[in-house]
């Protein structure tokens, strides 16, 4: 048996009924490559089409719903890209239109008055007539229905699809001929035995045949549990194994002691007593960093819950055991105030601290270059910069990352190839992940959390107001830069458009400046448009606070910290995701001044808009706000998660489907621990079939 040789994995151009044209756009709209991809492509439901429906029973809130009738009426309506035509399908019951806008005339010609039809499509109303908009639509004999399946699947399609016959109901022919077509070990088995028989699966064979064409609601019942489980089950697997591998296996240096560097430091310049979540956090990174085996840690903690510190006392660790670190930021902006907050807290120390941007150039570069090679620089701080080949250590032993989500796994694991041992590595977010999807993404990583904010802090009052009390809110912000406080107004950033994001910013920035006109007021702009030096001086005006407004899109999003900032507006908040607005409401309350959150919305809001609004006014908790997150959005949306693909199961819901989640997790781990190579008869497929897929996903390190 094998999972590499077989029809399956033929390109789709070759599938009876593709061919070059259609093959080219299977690929581009659906990411159908192969056979195997076709089959992967899962229906969204299934629908009962022995069934057909009186059309008085069409109502508001009616779905896709399967009708019959005779056609009294054909009309062409409307003109230019209005024209349509029009049909009047009347049964005993009632009466419903069938609108078509596109093939009109091929239509109009293949349609016959009082002829019966069967009809399926999704129903709606307009101007107080039931109505379907492009249904499917064949002549109807009752015997017709008799040979059908149970279940007929309703598959994604696009409009571009559907434009060359790739609708729904063709991918739907072409799955059927397919599977019509495959035997039992074309889709051989890959769970262990035991596994089958302890759910009692159905096999993977089977399970496929069932998901697309069921012949019964059990049958499918169990097709789609067994492919969601072999889904995150084979995912668990993964990383359990890597897992296993990296503690079992990895060399890392190793950080022996404490040393007076830290000593030092600890007992005489700290400025303020660490937190027990800041004291936790860094036990477990010193004891894994004094094992012999490389630490790959996620340090999670909410805005402001002190994680510069945690890193600032590893690298004296790793400085006090000979060895140099670095600490890599997103922007420039973040970099220098990296440098300029860790030089001002070390300068009573024997410590050598430099900062290498984009920006650093000529013999200031050389010369770092130059130090950090013969071992001359303790820690090196930066931008992607870091990164570049030029850029030698003499002995990188830790490497910590902040704000982890703006880098790609490649860009980090460039940073494990400057030393010869690869250097400990810690990433720090800001961005709370829920546990469950913590396990799931980063599964294969050790992870601390920082669930404690540093005393003394006043929590920020956030506030839901309407556009039409903007002139009220105006009012606040003006007493609040009186008494010599900042504030931000952030916009949306729409995606679809940039041009209209543009115009949006503008017409706000215009608004703002009428209420705070120059020169007692002035206002920074940051957009994505600017050129990056722009951006970044209009920035460091609002940092130096030569400014007191900053007007920008979401690109000041991560980490900025201007202390003297005492109020975030966020207008069109309801446009936001919850993660979103609470790494936004991050940017106040870093002072000792009260800090206000203000959230303006629209007076239409959906009930999900309203519920997120609520949430945000009710607490500052980011892993309270996470959770909920993730249960209103579902996990494909989560930031930071998305472009690591790591949770884009194509069946299974981590939500919803937590306890195969559970399970997974658990037999995953017992299989590895039982067997880590997988050598025993058991689970043979499992290697096989592991090995197949390799390349296949983009798993990997997280550095
Ligand atoms: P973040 O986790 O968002 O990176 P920072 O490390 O920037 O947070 O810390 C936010 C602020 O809190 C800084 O001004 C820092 O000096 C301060 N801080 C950190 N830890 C403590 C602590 N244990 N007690 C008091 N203040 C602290
Ligand atoms: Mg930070």
């Amino acid at each position: 048996m094998s999972f590499d040789a077989t029809i399956l994995s033929s390109p789709i151009e070759y599938l009876k009924g593709v061919g070059p044209l259609r093959a080219d756009l299977l690929k581009k709209e659906l990411n159908i490559f192969t056979f195997k991809d076709l089959l992967d492509h899962f229906p969204l439901r299934h629908v009962d089409k022995t069934k057909v429906h009186p059309i008085s029973s069409i109502h508001l809130a009616s779905d896709y719903i399967q009708v019959a009738g005779k056609i009294t009426a054909l009309n062409l309506m409307g003109e230019g890209r209005g024209k349509r035509l029009v049909a009047t399908l009347k049964d005993d019951s009632g009466t419903l239109e069938l609108v078509w806008f596109q093939a009109i005339s091929y239509i109009q010609k293949s349609l016959q008055l009082g002829q019966p039809y069967l009809v399926y499509g999704k129903a709606g109303y307009f101007n107080g007539m039931p109505q379907i908009t492009h249904p499917e639509i064949e002549a109807f004999s009752p015997e017709k229905l008799n040979g059908k399946a149970f279940l007929d699947p309703v598959y994604p399609s696009t409009e571009k699809l559907k434009a060359k016959s790739l609708g729904g109901r063709q991918i739907g022919k072409l799955t059927f001929g397919l599977l019509s077509s495959i035997q039992e070990n074309d889709l051989p088995e890959n769970l262990p035995p035991s596994l089958l028989q302890h759910f009692s699966f159905p096999s993977r064979f089977e399970a496929y045949q069932q998901i697309h064409f069921p012949v019964s609601e059990e049958r499918f019942q169990k097709a789609i549990n067994r492919l969601k489980f072999e889904e995150l089950f084979i995912a668990q697997l993964r990383l359990s194994l890597i897992r296993l591998q990296r503690h079992r296996y990895s060399k890392g240096v190793v950080f022996a002691q404490v040393g007076q560097l830290f000593n030092t430091f600890y007992h005489q310049f700290l400025p303020f007593a660490l937190t027990a979540a800041q004291k936790r956090v860094l036990k477990e990174i010193r004891q894994d960093m004094g094992q012999g085996r490389q630490m790959n840690r996620l340090l999670q903690g909410d805005v402001g819950s002190g994680k510069t510190m945690v890193a600032l006392l590893s690298m004296l660790l790793a400085a006090d055991n000979g060895f140099q670190s670095s600490l890599m930021a997103p922007t420039e902006i973040l970099a220098n105030q990296h440098y300029q907050g860790i030089t001002s807290l070390l300068k009573n120390m024997p410590i050598r601290v430099e900062l290498l941007t984009g920006s650093v150039k000529g013999s200031t570069r050389k010369k770092i270059l130059k130090d950090l090679a013969e071992g001359g620089i303790h820690l090196l701080i930066g931008t992607h910069a870091l990164l570049e080949d030029k850029v030698q250590f003499q002995k990188l032993g830790l490497a910590i990352i902040d704000e982890q989500h703006r880098f790609g796994v490649e860009q980090r694991a460039r940073l494990w190839k400057k030393a010869e041992i690869p250097p400990h590595i810690l990433v720090m977010t800001a961005t709370p992940i829920p546990r469950t999807l913590a396990m799931t993404a980063y599964g294969d990583l050790d992870y601390s959390i920082i669930d404690e904010l540093p005393p003394g802090r006043k929590p920020i009052s956030t506030v839901h107001r309407y556009e039409y009390a903007r002139a009220t809110v105006m009012d606040f912000i003006r007493s609040e830069i009186d008494k010599g406080r900042q504030v931000y107004i952030i916009f949306p950033l729409i995606e679809e458009s940039e041009k209209l994001d543009y115009e949006n910013l503008m017409r706000g920035y215009e608004n703002v400046k009428a209420f705070f006109p120059e020169p007692r007021y002035w206002i920074s702009m940051v957009h994505g448009r600017q050129a990056p030096d722009v951006k970044e001086t209009n920035m460091q005006r609002f940092v130096q606070h030569d400014t007191q407004i900053m007007v920008s899109t979401t690109v000041i999003e991560v980490g900025v910290n201007v202390p003297n900032a005492s109020v975030m507006v966020i207008e069109s908040a309801e446009k936001f995701g919850l993660s979103q607005l609470h790494q936004l409401r991050g940017r106040v309350g870093r002072g000792c001044e009260k800090s206000f959150c203000i959230l303006l919305t629209g007076t239409q809001l959906t009930n999900e808009a309203r519920e997120r609004l609520k949430i945000m006014c009710a607490t500052n908790d980011g892993f309270v706000i996470a959770e909920k997150d993730l249960e209103l959005r579902g996990p494909g949306d989560i930031e930071g998660t998305r472009q690591s693909g790591l949770l884009n199961f194509k069946l299974a819901n981590i939500v919803q489907d937590k306890h195969w989640l559970d399970a997974a997790k658990q037999l995953s781990q017992t299989i590895v621990a039982a067997d880590p190579t997988l050598s025993a008869v058991d689970n043979l497929r499992l290697k096989s079939f592991l090995h197949a897929q390799k390349g296949k996903l983009a798993w990997s390190k997280i550095s």
